[in-house]
């Protein structure tokens, strides 16, 4: 049996003619750049999301950069984030000017932890960004209690949590704006590249707006230097047909979450996922832990079963970011995780002969 860790085909198979109709409509119409598809998402998903504002715009990496920027935080700012996050989270904290400051993260759950949070605050922090990371919300009472006291604004990273909640609040709406990928093996994924951000500001929404778009609201009026930062007609089309959908996909990433988790409990020394009790978890991705990570991935690898690791080397310990002088005991948490964890097969269409198969390979591993 093979078990893909990904498979967008099965779900395009689901709806292919409306799929297709919908992209035909863009090219009949073309309509490839800006026009109605993506004023018609744009106003969908914040509707469905029961947000003020929503402003899409090229990726998710653009998003996070469009929101710092906007904010104004440049050079000589620091911007806290978690140490296990996709790069994006980091590098547009850089692209302004300012320094990403990493805080370890909640060793159970793998979002940034509050009780590491006030220690590295200092008074050239601008910003606060939590990663909802594999779906899981960030622990956002705790963080926003302490940015609140320090007059700090939160931009939550939603990229990996679409709809996901925490105490029955939507992530995304707790910050003064949200930051969405919509990479196609993202929850709710494009056929291409595609972002948008939720922002709870008028100002800060009409500022995101322009710096989106060369600067202009309307063709010809730059009221400021910006980037070009655009959905593009066929993707907001794709995301329109799949939105309807979001919620249960989620359900069921959740459903079979549960399902790995009864059928790998007490497996060889595997630390499964743990879900918060006040959350929804939509579980973008189903990470373990186990000391023999390496040839766990080899013997799944070769017997069919696609799997990931999320992220092999944390952020501090890259190349990248080596200016920044961080050793492995600046953040033993991940230090320690980045060489256990491994993301198994998750998404909405896995069924349970695939689960199941999974589980036999894994139990017959430790065996
Ligand atoms: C995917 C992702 C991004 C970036 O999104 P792109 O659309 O690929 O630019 C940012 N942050 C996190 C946590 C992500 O997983």
């Amino acid at each position: 049996m093979q078990v893909p860790f990904v498979d967008l085909k099965s779900q395009y198979q689901s709806f292919k003619p409306e799929m297709d109709a919908a992209i035909q409509n863009i090219i009949d119409h073309t309509a490839f750049i800006g026009g109605k598809a993506v004023k018609d998402f744009e106003e969908a998903y914040r509707k469905e999301y029961g947000a003020p504002f929503f402003q899409s715009c090229a990726n998710g990496t653009d998003a996070i950069y469009i929101t710092l920027k906007m904010m104004g935080i440049g050079a000589g700012d620091e911007v806290i984030t978690q140490p296990n996050t996709w790069i994006s989270t980091a590098e547009t904290i850089s692209q302004t000017g300012a320094k990403p400051v990493f805080v370890d993260f909640e060793p159970d759950y793998y979002t940034l932890d509050p009780a590491g949070l006030e220690a590295k605050i200092t008074p050239r922090t601008k910003a606060i960004i939590p990663v909802h990371l594999y779906g899981q919300p960030a622990e956002m009472d705790a963080i926003m209690e302490i940015a609140n006291r320090h007059g700090i604004p939160v931009v939550e990273d939603c990229a990996q949590a679409h709809f996901a909640e925490y105490k029955g609040k939507r992530v995304g709406t707790f910050g003064v704006a949200a930051t969405f990928s919509f990479y196609p093996g993202k929850n709710l994924g494009a056929y291409g590249d595609a972002g948008g951000i939720i922002i709870h500001d008028a100002d800060l929404a009409r500022k995101i707006a322009l710096y989106a778009n060369h600067g202009a609201l309307k063709k010809h009026d730059h009221e400021i230097e910006g980037i070009n930062s655009r959905l593009d007609g066929v993707q907001a089309a794709v995301l329109s047909v799949k939105l309807p959908h979001i919620h249960k996909w989620n359900e069921q990433r959740l459903e079979n979450a549960k399902y790995y988790n009864e059928v790998l409990n007490g497996v060889g020394d595997l630390v499964l996922p743990r879900i918060k009790k006040h959350v929804k978890h939509i579980f973008h991705l189903y990470v373990v832990r186990t000391a023999r990570r390496d040839e766990l991935q080899d013997y799944l690898s070769q017997n069919g079963i696609g799997v990931g690791i999320h992220y092999p080397v944390a952020l501090p310990f890259m190349p990248a970011y080596s200016y920044l002088g961080h050793s492995e005991a600046d953040f033993p948490i991940v230090a320690k995780f980045q060489h256990q964890i491994l993301s198994l097969p998750m998404f909405p269409e896995l069924t349970t002969d695939q689960m199941d198969y999974v589980a036999e390979k894994i139990r017959a591993f430790f065996a």
